[in-house]
């Protein structure tokens, strides 16, 4: 039969492979989020860029609109102007001048507001350029931290099966008692820590999980490696 010593040491090295085991979880759980997160900057993007068409077509309408209207100004000056000649009277021939000259204005006015939306069509060139640009760099970023993440997380399952048979096997030759104790401590601690040493400074002996220090009589019972010690304070096995 193993001794107290003996048995605690196993604990101690149960609980260094559980902590592994734990490392390996917390990273399996956090791997598929920084590839959803990597997605959804994917989607945020495209999603950006489909804003940006809408607006870049919108903006081609409006300007078309604006361009067929001035086609059809200029043809009314045109036979506005053809008119001019065939006025008969002075009073005629001011209206029809006055009349050419307000659609002139609109005219001027209309081209103004085309070389406007040129200028800014140039500019959502710029724009659709750089955006592309991002999308590209980010779906190639995307896709390489895919494939390493898929890689990693492979890897980490082969190494938490391993672990995991390491830990059964280090588990079967603990005392099902202490395996039963360790688990309830083990469950009840934030920190997964079940079984930890003993320290002692200037003013004591320590407990190795919370901190506190523990009693004399219980420290001796420790060193004395006869029964199982657990600290009074956190109720953590407690281990010389
Ligand atoms: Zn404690």
């Amino acid at each position: 039969m193993a001794t107290v010593q003996e048995e605690l040491e196993k604990l101690l090295k149960l609980q260094e492979i559980d902590s592994k085991l734990q490392d390996i979880n917390t990273l399996l759980q956090e791997l598929p989020a920084q590839l959803r997160n990597l997605e959804r900057e994917d989607v945020f993007l495209r999603q950006e860029m489909e804003e940006f068409k809408k607006a870049t077509t919108h903006l081609k309408v409006e300007r078309r609109q604006k361009e067929t209207e001035l086609k059809a100004i200029e043809e009314q000056i045109k036979s506005l102007q053809s008119k001019l000649f065939d006025v008969k009277t002075n009073k005629e021939y001011q209206a029809l001048q006055s009349e050419i000259q307000t659609l002139k204005m609109k005219a001027s006015s209309l081209e103004d507001e085309i070389l406007v939306h040129m200028e800014q069509d140039e500019q959502l060139k710029e724009k659709e350029k750089s955006l592309l640009l991002r999308i590209e760099q980010h779906k190639k970023i995307m896709v390489q931290k895919q494939r390493e993440i898929e890689d990693k997380i492979e890897k980490l399952k082969a190494e938490q099966l391993l672990i995991q048979q390491e830990r059964d096997e280090c588990a079967s030759n603990i005392n099902r008692l202490l395996i039963d104790l360790y688990t309830r401590v083990k469950k009840s601690k934030k920190d997964g820590i079940a079984v930890c040493r003993i320290s002692e400074d200037s003013n004591g002996c320590v407990c190795g999980g919370c901190y506190v220090y523990i009693p004399g009589y219980l420290r001796e019972k420790v060193k004395k490696k006869t029964e199982i010690v657990q600290c009074e304070n956190c109720g953590r096995i407690l281990a010389e």
